[in-house]
């Protein structure tokens, strides 16, 4: 099959809810005109903003960083160590190599060193590795941000990503979670950094389909704390959609995000405040000046919980 946008070269990626097929070149205009398309129609930012991108070493983060680097944005990496054994290593490593042929040292935050790596905090606390990692990556979104003056915080979330999160919310009728779920988070007061997702237009797939066409080297393993198996089912259910109806997904997505939308807030809904955090705007945290609708942030507030776990057991082995 020959490529439908040049008619010369072969077809190198077949994209039905599309109707097209490209070759590698063609196929790199085409998905970097759809992160564009992505990033104008919802003026997640501009060639004036600093954009740190946080990479964890997987194909989504680094092709997003790869896209807005060839797209000319000014743009950082930052690379969170979950403190995960083996893992998180090997993720590390992706990370800085990939940077590295781009001539770019990403920022590392390492969890061990910050005394919050993720599996021994969540066995101190006994959590869910993943609600740990949510808070602890929202707080450095955050502060690497302040500290390096970055006016937006981009992650990877593609497609299937919301699409499968807004079925989700949407089967259990998460009305709460409705409201935040948008590829565009406004900056608030107090530091609280503009939060994007400018793969939001792009598949899986086509996602995958970049990174390997560009040789770009990413983690394949799943990370070993991952329990999520739910949006995998809702992921599943809706690829077999997609195969009977190309296009689905795209046109479910967007008419969730369609302003008329009554299940919809503004984006500036995503700060409401919530009962665990309390009322009123967002203020600094009484202890390290993060953003927080509460006393103290949420970061502070599990620090002190492990911190305090962590000398009751001591104190246990030395009984
Ligand atoms: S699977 Fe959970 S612990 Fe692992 S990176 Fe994702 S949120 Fe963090
Ligand atoms: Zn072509
Ligand atoms: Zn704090």
């Amino acid at each position: 099959m020959k490529c439908k946008r040049c008619r010369r070269a072969g077809a190198a990626v077949e994209l039905p809810s599309h109707h097209a097929a490209f070759c590698p070149d063609c196929f790199f205009v085409f998905f970097r005109r759809q992160v564009k398309e992505g990033i104008r129609k919802l003026r997640l930012f501009s060639p004036e903003d600093r954009v740190l991108v946080c990479v964890s070493g997987g194909k989504d983060s680094l092709v997003l960083w790869d896209v807005l680097m060839e797209e000319g944005y000014e743009t950082e990496g930052l690379y969170i160590d979950l403190g995960i054994e083996g893992y998180s290593d090997r993720s590390k490593e992706k990370v800085l190599a990939y940077a590295a042929s781009r001539g770019k040292t990403p920022i590392v935050v390492e969890l061990s060193k910050e005394g919050i790596p993720i599996p021994e905090a969540a066995r101190c606390v006994r959590m869910q590795e993943c609600s740990i990692c949510g808070t602890v990556k929202r707080y450095f979104f955050n502060r690497v941000a302040a500290e390096g003056k970055f006016t937006v915080v981009a992650t990877g979330h593609n497609l299937d990503d919301e699409t499968a999160r807004l079925l989700g919310n949407l089967l259990h009728w998460q009305r709460d979670h409705l409201a935040r779920q948008h590829p565009f988070l406004p900056e608030a007061g107090e530091g609280l950094v503009r939060k994007v997702k400018p793969l939001w237009r792009v598949t899986e797939m086509e996602t995958a389909a970049y990174g390997f066409l560009k040789g770009i080297d990413y983690v394949t393993e799943e990370c070993p704390m991952s329990e999520d198996a739910t949006s995998l089912v809702y992921k599943e259910a809706l690829s077999r959609i997609e195969d009977k109806m190309p296009g689905t997904r795209i046109v479910f997505y967007q008419g969730f995000l369609d302003p008329s939308n009554p299940l919809r807030k503004s984006p500036e809904a995503a700060y409401e405040p919530d009962e665990e955090e309390g009322g009123g705007s967002p203020r600094a945290c009484a202890s390290c000046g993060a953003p927080t609708f509460a006393e103290t942030c949420s970061f502070c507030r599990l620090k002190e919980r492990v911190r305090k776990a962590r000398s009751l057991r001591a104190g246990r082995a030395s009984a």
